[in-house]
């Protein structure tokens, strides 16, 4: 009979002996991704532990040693996973068995985690679909000039194709909020899809989502992701959270080549970069494939391209998103990022506020917030792509053509001549002339001409004006009332699913 096919031994306690004692098992968490099941135990301390496979029935056995099982294995959420079912048992007195029933034969990576600010000690088995491999080295990164880019591509007027990357997920919850319930996993995820779903929209532009569920996505695997859909722009959605609740609003990251100097950069790049650990790699993610001087030499020249282009970007989003958002820096910010090190791809780290300040950490939590961010950011790509587009693409063609006809915008409140006018990338001038104005002041209510030629704007979602704080004896739907909204207005601006509030809850009431 046929048993073991792969033995792995990971003698942690010969490394560290002093640390070598009971590892008991506190939780045991299950994370399927597109291609491989991630299992996460949390023990006590680093352990000696053992992994293999066993078929016919397909099975996967961690051994650990010293240890006593104190999670419940039965009630682990297994749902959309290969594993069917979890069974432990005490074995050879002083061990614990572990046995992972599975759906289909797969091939197991191990690796032990360091506590960090979220987790203590972990046990990681990366369970693989048969078929797919855990990656060994960082794959290789083939540079490429832009213009070797554009004649690669073969057909005419293709779409930009917008790389959207929802940093963190899976059993890395990244920034966790002021109330130790919102995380940035999901946070980044929403508005990763409001963009996606309003970019599916407009012509000439192709979204693509990098993580699409709960699930982790190795930081090195995330711009090969962009790469194989040949992304134009690589954008990386994340929030921030700081040790003080004061600290508030937008900021942009693109690489540096350089060491940054600032705290805060240090700061973030050791934040975003350390999610790579819970990857079981660690360090640079192309450099090093990179060994003739030549090659060198023109990666450099493309990094140095992707960077400038990077900060151009950066500089268009951070202005669309100041009409719905408080900016930090106005300016793009450089780090040594590690999951921007695209040597071809123009790629942007968004950290879209902090979950440490309580009013910024609900409003990032509500979908009305996190559709207007979504908003933002794409009116920002879409300027950008506008100003500068790739060779070969729809945008490229209307922007020769002068294509677009004039629009028409009605003013809102907030709205200035100049706010909207870089909304629409018109100049002033052009905006004054199609309106006949003679100087810069606009009414609320009044409907002005865009002249055509810019990128389509997107319809100014209206700004979210108050909180309210619930009290005793209030219903939402004399909220609604109170404020003059519709209930589903008021539900949808604070994502619930139904009418259920709780005393002291803070709802955001969106504007009329
Ligand atoms: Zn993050």
């Amino acid at each position: 009979m046929q048993t073991a096919m792969l033995q792995l031994w990971l003698c942690a306690a010969l490394l560290f002996p002093a640390l070598a004692q009971a590892g008991d098992i506190r939780d045991l968490r299950v994370w399927r991704s597109p291609d491989y099941t991630r299992v996460v135990i949390d023990v006590d301390s680093r352990v000696e532990y053992s992994v293999f496979v066993l078929e016919n029935p397909h099975r996967v056995v961690i051994d650990v040693a010293d240890s006593r099982m104190f999670a419940d294995v039965a009630r682990v959420d297994l749902a959309d996973s290969p594993v069917r079912s979890v069974r432990s048992a005490a074995r050879n007195q002083s061990d614990t068995r572990i046995v992972l029933d599975m759906d289909n034969p797969v091939n197991p990576s191990s690796f032990s985690l360091p506590p960090n600010a979220e987790f203590g000690d972990r046990l990681v088995v990366d369970l693989y679909d048969l078929g797919t491999e855990p990656p060994a080295q960082p794959a290789e990164i083939t540079p490429s000039s832009p213009a070797e880019r554009q004649t690669a591509v073969a057909s005419s007027q293709r779409n930009i194709v917008i790389a959207i990357d929802a940093g963190h997920g899976g059993d890395d919850p990244g920034a966790i909020g002021y109330d130790g319930r919102i995380r940035e996993k999901d946070v980044a995820l929403a508005i990763s899809r409001a963009v996606y779903e309003r970019l599916r929209n407009i012509p000439g532009y192709e979204p693509v989502m990098i993580r699409q569920g709960d699930y982790y996505v190795r930081l090195q695997q995330r711009p090969q992701l962009a790469r194989q859909n040949r992304a134009d722009i690589f954008l990386s959605i994340h929030a921030d959270s700081f040790s003080t609740s004061r600290a508030e609003g937008v900021t942009v990251y693109a690489l540096s080549q350089t060491i940054a100097e600032d705290e805060n950069i240090r700061r973030v790049a050791e934040k975003e970069n350390s999610a790579d650990l819970l990857g079981g790699v660690s360090g640079d993610t192309s450099l090093k494939n990179f060994e003739d001087d030549l090659a060198l030499t023109l990666l450099d020249l493309s990094m140095a391209w992707s960077i400038e282009q990077s900060v151009a970007a950066g500089s268009y989003i951070l202005n669309a998103l100041g009409t719905v958002a408080k900016l930090r820096r106005d300016e793009p910010q450089q780090g040594n990022l590690w999951v921007l090190r695209s040597p071809d791809i123009p790629s942007l780290l968004i950290e879209t506020g902090y979950l440490s300040n309580p009013t910024e950490a609900r409003r990032l939590n509500s979908g009305d917030y996190q559709r207007r961010l979504a908003d933002a950011i794409v009116q920002g790509v879409m300027n950008y792509f506008y100003e500068r587009p790739p060779e070969g693409t729809l945008v490229a063609w209307q922007k020769s053509n002068n294509q677009g006809p004039d629009r028409h915008y009605v003013v809102q409140r907030g709205d200035s001549l100049s706010l909207i006018a870089q909304r629409h990338n018109v100049n002033m001038a052009q905006l004054r002339a199609a309106n006949k104005l003679s100087g810069d002041i606009v009414q609320l209510g009044q409907t002005l001409t865009i002249p055509g030629g810019g990128p389509a704007p997107l319809a100014a979602a209206p700004p979210v004006v108050s909180e309210h704080t619930i009290s005793r004896g209030e219903t939402l739907s004399g909220i609604a009332e109170q404020y003059r909204v519709s209930l589903s207005r008021l539900r949808e601006a604070n994502d619930l699913r139904n009418d259920t509030i709780r005393i002291g809850q803070v709802l955001l009431i969106p504007a009329l």
